[in-house]
């Protein structure tokens, strides 16, 4: 139709689809029209940032970057990870089309990469305060830290369902029924915001699909044995709640099910989900996995072409990324992967893109960038810490503690350690112990909370301990790990310097007080008719003081197992209703009265 109105020539000039207020489907649409091959299988590529700096992703197209654990910028503080993302979206804006690329992290428990960040508990914890608005509440800090480093993308959560303890990730699950998991869900709703596009809204990942906390002995990456009903039962509700919560993309599992690696799972992703489940959102591989599809070093064209033809969308690499490029457009151009597929794949990954308005905005939110480690992220976490916390065990009431008053003998490894008390996927992918980032140690915490008129003497490994203590606390436990790192086939029982630790406060004749920093319950038996009572802190984060909060009644105890915890390690698997007898039931926890 003929108008009379003036149109400015830039206005009529510029491409639908970067008109913010075409629909969103019409400005994909658009974009792909003018997209060579080479640009679309960019789009399906995410490297790993050491291995492409910001010109030589522009230059190939990348359309994805990420920093697995601890790759971080050398400094590592918050203002160098936004200067380092938007260098990256100047070098991808630049280009002819100027798609900015989408960049993901594993902010697990807080923005754990970034020093200074706010360390919320692991999931574990939350699992056990079991409290769906303080998770949500938790997606929303965790966001603003991570749009204050310019990061779009977040994998998390792990809506694992662990089912052996023996498994190196089990805290990275909410607990071994599917019930918590899907309860949790809700992060994703605080992750995500209202709309995509909103105030510091950071895509959410579904991960792993599906079935790695089922694998046989508690192997991480291993084979989920196990009948289609069980999978579904167990492991499958999470993922739909998630999928109804709009969550923007799905990471598949390292794991097999019944022999078949989930990422070459045409049935599982491609029928499953995609298919029954109706999701629409983009699936991404786990780190390098397509390479472990045939168990060989390195990836074939087979290997790829089974797991885009199974419809994954996109393939995180920690280095080859150019042969997989390469690699993918030959099995395209043969007819081996259809020209529909990688469209569809383009669809799903862009029209995220667009809804998450990272054509409008490409670059860091700064002001999002101060809210990293504030006091309001770190009140929360203390909260979440306080809710986490399982109170097992309560003899004669030595617990809660009297403030301002008294004498307490302080012991343990994990008593004066941020890293411990952190755990794995923090600052590093393994985790460390010491002073890796601040924060309140549980020793710091309960010397706050305790009041000074309270005498408080600390030696790690118990020594000097005597009877003139009204009570001793022992925070003894696991030190970081992550992953298959983590995994004990061999038992869970405490290391020779806890025992130790636990041996001189036991022989001293003063109230023990066990407080247990772990990623699951552990092989302590034997142990706890020793001790006046125990607490599970699992991996609190950085604020230790949500612990003193507990033992000096500030707060009475509400979190309940997540886990079903052994009386023996030959138990594993154990599990709520499999007719074992545990040492302390699924959903058990003490309140004082
Ligand atoms: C883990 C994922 C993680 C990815 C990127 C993998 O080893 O299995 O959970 O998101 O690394 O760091």
């Amino acid at each position: 139709a003929c108008t009379t109105a003036f149109v400015p020539a830039a206005a009529a000039t510029q491409p639908e689809y970067l008109d913010k207020k075409a629909p969103v489907a019409d400005r994909v649409d658009d974009l792909m029209s003018r997209m060579t091959l080479e640009d679309k299988i960019g789009q399906m590529t995410q490297a790993e940032r050491a291995s492409a700096d910001p010109q030589t992703a522009a230059d190939a197209r990348l359309g994805s970057i990420l920093s697995g654990g601890g790759s971080g910028p050398e400094t590592n503080n918050a203002k160098s990870w936004a200067d380092m993302y938007d260098a990256y979206q100047k070098a991808a804006t630049s280009t002819p089309l100027g798609i900015p690329v989408i960049y993901g992290v594993d902010a697990v428990h807080g923005h754990n990469n970034v020093h200074g960040a706010t360390i919320f508990p692991h999931n574990i914890g939350l699992g056990a305060a079991n409290d769906p608005q303080l998770a949500q509440d938790i997606g929303r800090a965790t966001a603003e830290e991570v749009a204050g480093t310019g990061i779009d993308w977040n994998f998390a959560p792990c809506l694992c369902v662990a089912r052996d303890d023996r498994w190196g990730r089990t805290y990275e699950s909410f607990g071994e029924t599917p019930e918590r998991p899907t309860a949790m869900t809700s992060v994703i709703d605080g992750l995500q915001g209202r709309r995509l596009d909103g105030p510091a809204s950071v895509l959410a990942t579904a991960k792993h699909y599906i079935g790695d906390g089922g694998t046989t002995g508690g192997d991480d990456q291993g084979n989920a044995e196990m009948s289609e009903q069980e999978l579904r039962e167990v492991h499958l509700p999470p993922f739909k709640a998630a999928i109804e919560r709009g969550a923007g993309s799905v990471m598949i599992s390292y794991s097999s099910w019944n022999g078949e690696k989930l990422h070459a799972s045409d049935y599982l992703i491609n029928d499953v989900l995609k298919g029954e489940l109706g999701y629409s959102g983009f699936v991404l591989s786990d780190y390098d996995a397509i390479d472990k599809i045939d168990g060989q070093e390195g990836f074939t064209a087979e290997e790829v072409r089974d797991s885009i033809n199974a419809g994954i969308d996109m393939v995180m690499i920690s280095s080859e990324w150019r042969k997989f490029v390469d690699t993918l457009k030959g099995e395209v151009e043969a007819g081996r992967v259809p020209m529909e597929r990688i469209d569809d794949a383009n669809r799903r990954i862009l029209t995220k893109k667009f809804e998450l308005g990272l054509f409008e905005k490409p670059f860091t939110e700064r002001k999002y960038t101060r809210t990293v480690g504030s006091q309001e992220h770190r009140d929360l976490a203390r909260q979440a810490v306080r809710e986490s916390q399982v109170l097992l065990k309560n003899d004669g009431d030595v617990l809660p503690l009297a403030k301002n008053d008294g004498k307490l003998f302080v012991a343990g490894k994990n008593a004066d350690d941020i890293g411990n008390q952190s755990g794995g996927w923090t600052m590093t992918w393994q985790g460390e112990s010491g002073p890796i980032t601040p924060g309140t140690t549980i020793l710091e915490g309960i010397r706050q909370v305790a009041g000074e008129r309270t005498e408080i003497t600390y030696d790690r490994h118990g020594r000097g301990v005597d009877d003139s203590y009204d009570a001793a606390i022992a925070v003894v436990g696991e030190t970081p790990y992550a992953e298959y790192e983590g995994d004990r086939p061999d038992g869970l029982g405490l290391d020779q310097e806890d025992l130790a630790t636990l041996s001189r406060l036991e022989a001293s004749g003063v109230p023990v007080i066990a407080v247990t920093v772990s990623g699951r319950p552990l092989d302590i038996a034997e142990h706890v008719s020793n001790w006046d009572a125990l607490v599970a802190s699992w991996l609190p984060g950085t604020e230790g003081a949500g612990v003193a909060d507990v033992l000096f009644g500030d707060y009475n105890p509400t979190g309940t197992l997540p886990m079903t915890w052994m009386s023996s390690f030959d138990q594993q698997p154990i599990n709520d209703g499999d007719g074992q007898r545990p040492l302390f039931p699924y959903g058990f926890g003490l309140r004082y009265e």
